[in-house]
């Protein structure tokens, strides 16, 4: 069985040469929707990573062993109505709530998770900060390291 017809195979070359010519003849712009203009999109980022070097990594773990749930609850402005030690309650960050003293959102500062009876979204703090901004997890943890000034934990590979 062939899976590949060697006429295909031919014709591919013949188109690849064709256009390497065409291409120094100057006839057709060299991937130019690869070429990274600046404008718009995200500094430092490139849909096209054959042209750009990676995003780099990121310790989600660490970062979420460093920033405690207490601090993304604060920056989204939360105050629980009701709670005890590290259980606490009160309005969901992520909906507005029909009441206006709500405590169907739910979090423990310790464990660091939440979960809003309501809307009935959970996660952990990454993920209270990735839904509240609407962000993926990725550009969420850059953004929440850039609010509380801190240096994301990127992973290093050299
Ligand atoms: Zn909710």
């Amino acid at each position: 069985m062939h899976l590949i017809r060697p006429e295909s195979h031919l014709g591919a070359a013949r188109l690849y040469h064709g256009l390497r010519r065409a291409v120094a003849r100057g006839e057709v712009p060299v991937a130019s929707s690869l070429v990274h203009t600046g404008s718009g999109g995200r500094r430092g980022t490139c849909r096209d990573t054959r042209s750009e070097p990676p995003m780099p990594g990121l310790d989600f773990q660490r970062l979420r062993s460093e920033i405690p749930m207490a601090e993304v609850l604060e920056l989204l402005g939360f105050v629980a109505t009701n709670g005890r030690g590290h259980q606490l309650y009160g309005p969901c960050p992520l909906h507005i709530a029909k009441e206006q003293r709500s405590r169907r959102f739910s979090v423990n500062l310790k464990t660091g998770r939440f979960y809003c009876r309501e809307c009935r979204r959970f996660g952990n703090q990454l993920e209270l900060w990735a839904a509240a901004r609407r962000l993926p997890i990725y550009d969420a943890a850059v953004d929440l390291c850039a609010r509380l000034h801190r240096e994301p934990p990127w992973i290093h590979r050299w």
